[in-house]
């Protein structure tokens, strides 16, 4: 069956999609923007194409994030592949990536600076870190681990098909790294959903191990904070993504474990997002 393009986005929207996701969806299959699809509503798809864009439709009204039937998404200005062995990127965690970039400009130049990420899933804020140093001098050492091979492997294959150096780990958390090693500056996405979480079945499609941990949500959080000591060297910085209400719980995990000047950042949406804090030597 071949359509046309008004054709082929008006079956997408009665399969019940967005007016947006249908044309995005069209326009990755096409190789064309939106406005070339509006410009160009008459042109005809060939059949080949017609069934795949109906395909990708169906997989989008079942309730599979745009970026696994895309296969890519955008985050801090890099367009990443996703596949669902990963968590799709999302914009609250620019505001970690933010504010990991400000605390490298702030610490001493001179000399290179070592930065971690635990749980890399996509690769999104290792290479994000990796893209927006890649000028310093001396360079960023950017390493990044995951627990799961596939997702170190999606990781990898960002890092090569966009030409960033980063340094790959397989492992749970510190379990990851040799114990000798210290960096500057810390990050992490972790799961931090709780086990009992109704938003969960809506997130389905995503891998669980990067979503829940534990019955509060912060099993995860526990870990990273319990070890980040022993791979910070002095003056360096731990800076944690977690859910809008556990900000309070995080700052006390980081107090607890003697880190200082412990402070909260908001994520675009306006809620409390990311905690973080200094450590000042052993
Ligand atoms: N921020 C994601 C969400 O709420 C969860 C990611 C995570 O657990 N790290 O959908």
């Amino acid at each position: 069956m071949s359509l046309s393009v008004a054709q082929a986005l008006a079956t997408a929207q009665a399969l019940g999609l967005g007016r947006l996701d249908a044309q995005l969806l069209l326009g990755h299959l096409m190789q064309c923007g939106r406005a070339w699809l509006v410009a160009h509503d008459d042109h005809g798809l060939p059949a080949v194409l017609a069934s795949r864009y109906l395909a990708d439709c169906q997989r989008r009204a079942s309730g599979e994030p745009l970026a696994y039937v895309t296969g890519e998404h955008e985050f801090h200005g890099l367009v990443l592949q996703v596949s669902p062995a990963v968590l799709v990127p999302r914009p609250d965690t620019e505001t970690l990536v933010d504010w990991a970039l400000e605390c490298c400009a702030a610490m001493p130049s001179g000399r290179p600076l070592d930065l971690l990420d635990l749980g890399t899933g996509s690769g999104a804020i290792a290479l994000s870190l990796a893209s927006a140093l890649r000028g310093r001098s001396p360079p960023a050492r950017v390493t990044a681990t995951d627990l799961s091979p596939e997702a170190l492997a999606q990781a990898q294959a960002n890092a090569l098909r966009l030409g960033l150096s980063v340094q790959f780990a397989l492992g749970a958390w510190w379990q990851a790294l040799s114990s000798q090693i210290r960096f500057d500056l810390i990050v992490a996405n972790p799961p931090y959903i709780r086990e009992s979480d109704t938003h969960l079945p809506a997130l389905r499609h995503e891998p669980i191990m990067a979503l829940t941990s534990g019955p509060d949500g912060l099993d995860a959080l526990r870990d990273i904070v319990a070890g980040a000591p022993r791979h910070l060297n002095a003056g360096g910085r731990l800076l944690l993504e977690h859910g809008w209400d556990q900000a309070n719980a995080v700052a006390r995990l980081l107090a607890a474990a003697g880190f200082v000047d412990v402070t909260t950042r908001l994520d675009i949406d306006g809620r409390t997002r990311c905690t973080g804090g200094h450590w000042g030597g052993d």
